[in-house]
């Protein structure tokens, strides 16, 4: 391979950490991301953050050649790496026991998962090496790697921007013994986009797992399942897509087998699963025609396949959805009548529609809890206490596209909050510390986007989520305008705020990454979520307990609690995400998107600079650079450099700053590149903190 990997700054390469650009300006750094990856170069720092370029290409530098180079290695020893920052994080987090995570973010397509991926291969590879316990270790890395394709099958899907688009939020936490042996994990997940399963936007597929199993099974299965080609099913000829570029369906769906053995999935529970899948393929064929107002089933013959699969009778099927079981008039004392309404043809197909999103979604998360179930025995097998954990978020990128809808709302929500804790760690505390420590240093100003999440999430003044809710427990029906009177609700309560616009059908929230109109049809019906009781007890009396199992809901009449909302769930699910982040060191992996084609060397400058300018990079530089790269306490600097002079080796008694200053000393420091604030000190730009751990290595 041609590539070196000993690249330092140069005027071709641009410079590794932009901290030390000449002039800092979003074009100075678009300019600099472009020249990088120009050279095959996809990583560059900011300080600590790391910003990588999706350079839609496999690039040579992912061997075990540089994780055995990044293993342990100094900060700025090398190129920037996104092994460097995993390195760091499990270092750091065993050296100063404290659990780290690492926040990915970029827009969709920017190359997140990978780089999850990335972080989670460095750290299956350099911990837990010999030890007592190897054969449950290997057992635990391969559940953590081996999850990755079985969630993709079932959480991604081609969209228009990428075709391998996460469309569920992602929190992976590995846990680790205190001498950093991996011993299990858990995976929370956020969100999956139940839409897609019954309508695919077009040029869009449906979820992998349906194209893996058409076009993969084999004989056998292909007579179990009812498998045809893709084309055969309306839920995947909707959108006429049935190929994505880079994706080998029949090869994707051997590696789902595997995954699924790997992660303790057991054959019968294999069996279900593919069962369910194709069952909602073939639910998706069954189609209505109106008689009268009333709808019915167009062809009878089509019951068969779902019937069979989610084993229930045809006849039972048929009823539930073409009609609804409704009562009235009930109460304390009273008997309430009831009544089979039939449906009519909008009804019935939205009916058979949200089984199939329920069938979908409640498998997904079945899936969530068997990893996470396989990984929680293999730890009890351990017998040991399990002291740090290691968390990794790819969560889906901020959307905008043509047509927004409620679950873009929600997707672009989250990542509102986790630009929050960006700006709380990275610009803030970062420059509160500066004035603790009494630095001297110009303060930098930046957009908070706080009041865009106040805007969506805030109870009092109500906001969005807020005002949606109370439209969703004061009316019933989508017949009563129901989307609509929340716009009109929110044009009362909101229509002077700065980031907010109402236009009747359709409301604007300028967020921190762009103005994002969305359409409030279904928002309403969307955000309730409510399966009718005839489809749960439809599913709760089939013959098959696993599917009776992902059904377990009671029904209590006298019950008059609100039920829960999807942004009610999304809200306490973001902020216990918050909350867990903010417990832990956090790291930042930045993430851009170089062009829309997906090819690679296609650079779409305009593009690149509205990604910098949203994701506050010139900010985050400018606070580095008022600021200091490293910064340490006296006394863990003290140890670390002890050795750089004679004064202070192998024992120094005095003061910790006559100390620190003889090491300064010793490398010829210049007075500007540190300072000493009231327990810390600051070096500033990467070569001063460079030049000391050269002086040390050569000790
Ligand atoms: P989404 O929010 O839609 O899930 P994402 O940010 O997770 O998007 P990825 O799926 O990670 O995006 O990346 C999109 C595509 O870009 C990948 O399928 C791959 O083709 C390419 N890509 C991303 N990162 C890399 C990389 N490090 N090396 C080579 N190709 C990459
Ligand atoms: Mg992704």
């Amino acid at each position: 391979m041609s590539f070196t990997w000993t690249s330092k700054n140069t005027a071709q390469n641009g410079v590794e950490d932009m901290v030390l650009l000449s002039k800092v300006s979003e074009d100075q750094i678009t300019e600099n991301l472009k020249k990088r990856i120009s050279n095959d170069l996809m990583f560059t720092y900011i300080g600590p953050t790391l910003v990588c370029v999706n350079p839609y290409k496999k690039l040579p530098y992912f061997t075990e050649k540089e994780i055995e180079q990044y293993a342990g290695a100094q900060a700025y020893e090398h190129p920037p790496h996104i092994y460097a920052v995993a390195d760091k994080m499990f270092q750091s987090m065993i050296t100063d026991e404290e659990n780290q995570c690492v926040i990915i973010s970029g827009e969709s397509g920017a190359g997140k998962t990978e780089a999850a991926k990335l972080v989670m291969n460095y750290i299956a590879a350099v911990s837990g090496r010999g030890g007592s316990h190897a054969t449950v270790v290997e057992d635990v890395k391969r559940i953590i790697l081996e999850s990755n394709p079985l969630l993709e099958s079932f959480g991604n899907a081609k969209t228009l921007r990428n075709n391998n688009s996460s469309r569920f939020g992602k929190y992976f936490e590995i846990n680790f013994t205190k001498g950093g042996h991996p011993m299990g994990g858990k995976i929370s997940n956020f969100l999956l986009e139940k839409s897609r399963v019954v309508q695919p936007g077009k040029g869009e597929r449906n979820y992998h797992v349906f194209y893996q199993l058409t076009k993969g099974c084999d004989a056998k299965e292909r007579e179990a399942y009812g498998m045809m080609d893709p084309n055969y099913f309306s839920y995947l000829n909707l959108s006429e897509e049935y190929n994505a570029d880079g994706i080998d369906d029949r090869a994707e769906f051997m590696d789902l087998k595997k995954a699924m053995q790997v992660c303790a999935i057991s054959p019968q529970n294999q069996h279900n699963l593919l069962s369910l899948v194709a069952g909602i393929l073939h639910l998706g064929n069954v189609d209505f025609i109106e008689e009268g107002n009333n709808a019915v089933i167009a062809d009878r013959q089509a019951l068969a396949f779902p019937a069979y699969l989610f084993g229930v009778a045809e006849t039972v099927l048929e009823e539930k959805l073409i009609s609804r079981f409704m009562t009235t008039g009930g109460g304390i004392g009273r008997r309430g009548s009831a009544y089979n309404v039939p449906l009519n043809l909008e009804q019935a197909r939205g009916t058979r529609d949200a089984l199939a999103k329920a069938v979908y979604s409640r498998m997904f998360d079945w899936i969530v809890g068997a990893v996470n179930g396989a990984m929680a025995a293999l730890a009890a097998n351990l017998r040991e206490r399990q002291i740090l954990c290691l968390g990794v978020l790819d969560i889906f990128g901020f959307e905008i596209f043509d047509k927004n809808g409620f679950e873009q709302f929600c997707i672009n929500y989250v990542n509102e909050k986790l630009q929050q804790i960006f700006i709380e760690l990275t610009l803030k505390q970062e420059q509160e510390e500066y004035a603790r420590e009494g630095i001297q240093w110009t303060p930098i100003a930046y957009f908070n986007n706080k009041i865009v999440v106040d805007l969506i999430e805030s109870k009092k003044p109500p906001g969005v989520m807020a005002i949606l809710d109370d439209v969703c427990f004061t009316m019933h029906a989508v017949s009563e305008g129901a989307d609509l009177k929340f716009v009109s609700k929110l044009d009362g309560a909101i229509h002077n705020h700065p980031h907010y616009a109402g236009q009747q059908t359709h409301f604007t929230i300028s967020h921190y990454a762009g103005k994002v109109r969305y359409n409030c049809d279904g928002f309403t019906e969307s955000n309730k979520d409510t399966l009718y009781r005839d489809l749960i007890q439809l599913m709760q009396g089939s013959n098959n307990p696993f599917i009776q199992a992902l059904f377990p809901e009671t029904f209590d009449d006298t019950d008059r609690k609100r039920p829960t909302t999807v942004s009610h769930k999304i809200k306490t699910q973001s902020q216990e995400l918050v909350d867990t982040l903010t417990r832990c060191t956090p790291s930042y992996i930045r993430c851009i998107k170089p062009n829309e084609s997906k090819r690679p060397r296609d650079w779409d400058g305009p593009r690149v600079e509205h990604q910098v300018r949203y994701l506050n990079l010139k900010e985050n530089i400018n606070v580095r650079r008022a600021g200091f790269c490293y910064r340490n306490y006296f006394a863990k600097f003290l140890r670390r450099f002890a050795i750089l002079t004679p004064q202070t080796w192998p024992q120094w008694s005095g003061d910790v700053r006559q100390g620190i200053q003889h090491i300064m000393n010793s490398v010829n420091m210049a007075a500007d590149e540190w300072q000493l604030g009231r327990e810390k000190v600051f070096i500033k730009s990467p070569e001063s903190l460079f030049l000391l751990e050269e002086q040390r290595d050569r000790k």
